[in-house]
């Protein structure tokens, strides 16, 4: 079976005590294999893995990120692949942050790791796990290249007035303290996903792009350059999330310490898992939250209130940031399921050009597609996100742009 797998890459997104995987053709985005080990370092750790059309789930110690690699291998070649021997073309790590080093995907070798780590004090809950499927995959597919492709590369450009934060200068320059923007593998897929379906020039449309999964950030796009993003110095500014507050006041941060008396690993922990949907009304899954409204749970309202308000007005500041929209894109788990989340969000904008067609809106499509009504001169779509192929894409680039000579560019 291993010739069908030839020039696939593996993509491995490595959490804090998770590995997702995908075995995925970069060129026909054909999903060979996938899955994902949980609970890494627990004594109850599973695997669950999908392959040729059969999914099994099994529980057992996976000590750390290797133990879960090999084990993965294993299932791999139980199920006719022997991934060290099958002529992958790469493998493809999502890292968090490429700091102010790492602007494009780049070919991992000791130096970059190095980088890498380095870096680690701006994203400590997630380099640091990004390196461990790094160095695991390294360790045991050693002759497969592999490349990091990191979430804030696509927002280096970001222009100065809109990365900067208005502090101290020499405080900020001294600890890289700027927003450098996250999800950018997604915002960057699924923006140039849009001009051929707007039957535009990529290079004169204006855009904005909701990503609302568990994680949530939207993007301005002009000409195919981020003009803006609403994460910042780390995933946790912006929108209302899954399980973070999004934007806040920095004085609560201080009143949490100062009367509260809480450490920063517990205002770390308030903010980045215990807020959001989550803090607000106990749950952070999008379909329990709207199937309690429907029963007429009021805190689950108010998170949801809480959510489109905050949604709307970052909407509403990048109309003003780009002057001309030409489309309002969603995407991720909450923005390519939830009809209610898309008409709310934009509701009532008709005088802006932005209106919704309900019917359009109601059907539930695994496909891009445009559901405003005809005569809405913004147009709205819905485009299925897909970071993965969008790795596995990059991966091949880097590993294609370095041969004969391999280099660690940044
Ligand atoms: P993601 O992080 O992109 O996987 O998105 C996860 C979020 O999408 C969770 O909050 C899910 O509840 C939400 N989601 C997935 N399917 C649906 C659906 N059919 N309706 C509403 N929300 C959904």
């Amino acid at each position: 079976m291993s010739e069908s797998v030839d020039g696939a890459v593996l993509v491995l997104n490595a959490g804090s005590s998770s590995l997702k995987y995908q075995l995925v053709h970069p060129e026909s985005a054909e999903v060979i294999a996938d899955g994902v080990a949980e609970r890494i370092g627990d004594h109850d750790g599973s695997i669950t893995h999908s392959q040729g059309g059969d999914e099994s789930t099994e529980t057992l110690e996976l000590p750390d990120h290797t133990a879960a690699i090999r084990r993965m291998m294993e299932l791999f070649t139980s199920g006719g692949i022997d991934l060290a021997h099958a002529g992958l073309s790469a493998v493809g790590h999502r890292v968090v942050h490429g700091g102010r080093t790492f602007y494009w995907p780049t070919l991992i070798d000791d130096h970059v790791i190095s980088e890498i780590k380095r870096i680690s004090s701006l994203a400590p809950l997630h380099n640091p796990a990004n390196l461990t499927g790094i160095e695991a995959a390294r360790e045991l597919l050693p002759r497969v290249p592999s490349v990091a492709v990191f979430d804030t590369a696509f927002f280096h450009g970001l222009p100065d007035a809109a990365a900067t934060y208005a502090i101290d200068r020499g405080v900020a320059k001294l600890h890289a303290i700027r927003r450098y923007g996250f999800h950018g593998t997604s915002h960057q897929y699924v923006s140039e996903q849009v001009p051929p379906i707007l039957g535009q020039d990529p290079a004169t449309v204006n855009q904005i792009v909701l990503h609302l999964g568990n994680g949530a950030s939207a993007s301005a796009i002009s000409g195919g350059e981020p003009i803006d993003t609403s994460m910042g110095m780390t995933p946790l500014e912006g929108l209302v999330m899954g399980t973070r507050s999004g934007d806040i006041d920095p004085g609560v941060v201080l009143h949490l310490h100062r009367v509260a008396k809480l450490g920063a690993e517990q205002i770390d922990t308030l903010l980045n898992k215990n807020s959001g949907l989550k803090g607000l009304c106990g749950d952070n899954d999008f379909r329990s939250v709207t199937e309690r409204i429907g029963r007429g749970d009021t805190s689950a309202r108010l998170a949801y209130d809480v959510y489109i308000h905050r949604l709307r007005r970052y909407i509403g500041a990048y109309m003003i940031d780009l002057g001309r929209v030409d489309a309002i894109t969603f995407t991720a788990g909450v923005g390519e399921n939830a009809a209610g989340v898309r008409a709310d969000a934009l509701a009532g904008l008709e005088n802006y050009g932005i209106a919704i067609d309900p019917e359009r809106n109601a059907v539930h499509r695994k496909d891009a597609r445009q559901i405003s009504t005809d005569d809405s001169t913004v147009r709205v779509l819905v485009v299925p996100t897909n970071e993965e192929l969008a790795i596995a894409r990059q991966a091949v680039e880097v590993v294609a742009r370095s041969e004969p000579e391999s280099g660690s560019g940044t």
